[in-house]
């Protein structure tokens, strides 16, 4: 049992000490600010090239090449995806999560980015339309599209609850990665890192400070539209959460197929535009 809490006695200036004002961690004034109009211009003649519909409680792969659109849409119900992104042509430089909270807040919309994992730290993919912008932070806290939550995985399930479910979204990721590179399933499993929840609608409870989840208001037709700004391989698993209003980690919810969809800018678009270049910092660490 954890000893109730506090168990330490509060200093006498503790009021003073609370009342500190914040500062924010990462002033994002000086961070390279995508060219949103450009972006807009390139997709306002993009023609499709392909799509791929992810099953239920499975995972999809699909391209897209640098400077091309993305879409992800909600079809037939309301459903939470679960989104891995990896340089094509490199599997260790991958989505970062963390680093993106940390630049951009816990939940991302209209021109946030991707970013990617050490040494590279540059933009992966910038979201360029959010059909659910709208809904903002709820009375609860709650917002959609986070970077907080990891991705639902059996290995937390067995800590939890025992037993081996096999279409946690880490397995589904983990199952879609290997078939779609040939790796063996622990060599893909190990590429596999936390996500951006797609139409997840999370926070964290404001007495405990908990992650929570609650229903997400996508509805069929809502989308998040993303630029790939280097060439992508991704990976979207529908979540067995479904709308994760109750539960993951079991087949117990209504869950339905996400589609994502590729899009090739209009000629001339992007002229002059160039995939962004990897981090600038010399990797000496003071040696
Ligand atoms: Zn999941």
């Amino acid at each position: 049992m954890k000893p109730s809490r506090p168990e330490t006695p509060p200093p006498a200036d503790a009021e003073a000490r609370r009342a500190v004002a914040p500062v924010i961690c990462y002033p994002v004034e000086t961070l390279p600010q995508p060219d949103l109009a450009l972006y807009r211009r390139a997709a306002a003649g993009m023609e499709k090239t392909g799509e791929v519909l992810v099953p239920p409680r499975a995972a999809r792969c699909f391209e897209v090449p640098a400077g091309h659109i993305f879409r992800i849409r909600s079809v037939e119900g309301a459903q939470v995806g679960d989104l891995n992104l990896w340089n094509a042509a490199d599997l260790s430089e991958r989505f970062y999560s963390g680093k993106t909270r940390a630049l951009h807040g816990t939940h991302l919309s209209t021109g946030d980015r991707m970013w990617s994992s050490f040494p590279g730290l540059r933009p992966m993919a910038t979201i360029t339309r959010d059909t659910l912008d709208w809904y903002g932070f709820d009375s609860f806290g709650g917002a959609v599209h986070d970077v907080i939550g990891t991705r639902c995985d059996p290995y937390t399930h067995n800590l939890l609850s025992g037993g081996q479910y096999h279409h946690c979204c880490h397995s589904n990721l983990t199952r879609a990665l290997a078939a779609e590179t040939g790796l063996p399933l622990d060599q893909a499993e190990a590429h596999v890192h936390d996500v951006l929840n797609v139409f997840m609608c999370t926070g964290f409870t404001r007495d405990t400070g908990q992650y929570f989840m609650k229903a997400s208001p996508v509805r069929p037709g809502d989308y998040l539209e993303f630029f790939a700004e280097i060439d992508l391989l991704g990976a979207l698993s529908a979540c067995p959460g479904g709308d994760c209003s109750s539960e993951h980690s079991s087949d117990a919810a209504a869950c339905y197929p996400l589609l994502v969809e590729t899009f090739r800018p209009a000629d001339g678009a992007l002229d002059g535009w160039a995939p962004p270049a990897v981090n600038g910092y010399d990797r000496s660490h003071g040696m």
